[in-house]
């Protein structure tokens, strides 16, 4: 059993932030960190053999990374001239699959397939049939897709026979020459396009925003208004500093709590106490009836109901958005390709290590990211 785990016990009980545990509190008569450490073990088991992290999180929610390519270089996510993982070291379909299903197996109730740009990665429909399977068994709730939205019009309907109900589409502006330039080669006809057939195949389309200070901050109210026409929800994501890009983050950083403030000054925002399992708070826009939410990653408003964790292409488990902790399920798998024993005693590991929160910062000294990899590893 981990030195890992072991470490970060001793790292919660330096800081003094595990006091209570789910429904406990930490036995004060625990002589040692072992003894604590198997008290916490014993706590978090369920009997459903479910995933409980050291914090009595539950966690229900994967998101995976099926590649790390993309057809777009959004400018806050990429590097112009980004170098792409080898193929070799990126999961076959078959491998994602018998993770994603190892922790369907374990309690996660909802998949969201993402990237890199998920709908460029070849065949990667191969996946999404098979993932459905566990939609009509009754082990998953969801399987969902985030996606730019190119090639959108050609999966649509067979994304929704897989089982997909539900996708995310990005896009940051309705301006053609602005959206050619955030995503430096991105048509935005043929996204458009994409949301419509996505439509018409009978899915429910949310658009995500990420709100960009001198970009798109003058468009909120369009975009706002063209969801409404549409029939379309929109989360605004505030940027998050990971990994190297061209340009710096600081001038482009707006917080959500301005942007909202603003809102309000022209739309009536009502509380609602909808939740997509995600991270988002959602407000609906009495003058639209659209829901509208926001995600703000550097404030830590999220990090206590977190119930998730991220799987990069190539098998990494991140079990923080925000931090730098990892587990090598990859290596799990190829050592043992017919039995999962040993796959999901890592799973198990890396569930004991999950952090409490994150730590991101803009800082405004230092030009390097909170967190050095990319977005489009770990996946959105
Ligand atoms: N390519 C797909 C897309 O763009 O929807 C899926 C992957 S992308 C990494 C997922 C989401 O992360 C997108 O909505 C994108 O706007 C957002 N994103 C990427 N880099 C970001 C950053 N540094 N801060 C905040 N959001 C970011
Ligand atoms: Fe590609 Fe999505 Fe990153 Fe844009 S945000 S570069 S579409 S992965």
């Amino acid at each position: 059993m981990g030195t890992k785990l072991l470490e970060t016990l001793e790292k919660c009980y330096v800081l003094g932030n595990i006091t209570t545990m789910g429904n406990g509190t930490i036995p004060s008569e625990a002589e040692t960190i072992e003894s604590d450490r198997l008290w916490l073990v014993e706590q978090g088991q369920s009997a459903d053999g479910g995933l409980i992290d050291p914090f009595g999180r539950r966690v229900t929610y994967l998101r995976v990374s099926v590649t790390d390519r993309c057809d777009f270089r959004c400018v806050y996510c990429m590097a112009e001239d980004m170098s792409f993982l080898p193929k070799a070291e990126v999961l076959t379909l078959e491998e994602l699959d018998r993770i994603c299903t190892a922790f369907a197996e374990r309690g996660v109730r909802k998949l969201r397939i993402t990237g890199g740009e998920p709908l460029v990665r070849r065949d990667v429909m191969q996946l999404f049939r098979r993932l459905g399977r566990h939609l009509d068994s009754g082990l998953l709730d969801e399987l969902t897709l985030t996606t730019n939205g190119s090639q959108l019009e050609k999966h649509a309907a067979d994304l929704f026979a897989a089982g997909v109900r539900r996708i995310n589409v990005s896009i940051d502006t309705l301006d053609p020459g602005k959206f050619r330039t955030i995503t430096r080669r991105g048509d935005l006809a043929r996204v458009l396009k994409g949301v419509r057939a996505a439509q018409a195949a009978g899915h429910e389309i949310k658009i995500n925003t990420v709100a960009l200070r001198g970009v798109n901050d003058d468009e909120f109210d369009t975009i706002i208004r063209w969801c409404g026409d549409e029939g379309l929800d929109l989360t605004l994501i505030e940027t998050m500093p990971m990994g190297e890009i061209d340009e710096d983050r600081t001038d482009r950083y707006l917080p959500l709590s301005m942007v909202r403030a603003d809102l309000r000054s022209r739309w009536t925002l009502e509380e609602t106490d909808y939740r997509t399992g995600g991270p988002s708070r959602y407000v609906r826009i009495r003058e639209t009836g659209r829901r509208l939410g926001f995600i703000t990653p550097l404030s830590h408003n999220f990090c206590e109901l977190c119930n998730r964790v991220r799987l990069t292409c190539t098998g990494t488990l991140y079990m923080c958005l925000g931090q730098q902790d990892a587990a090598d399920l990859r290596a799990s798998l190829r050592l043992a390709p017919d039995d999962d024993t040993l796959l999901h005693a890592s799973i198990d590991e890396a569930i004991g290590r999950k952090p409490k929160g994150h730590d991101f910062v803009i800082d405004r000294r230092h030009r390097d990211p909170a967190v050095p990899r990319h977005m489009s590893v770990t996946g959105g």
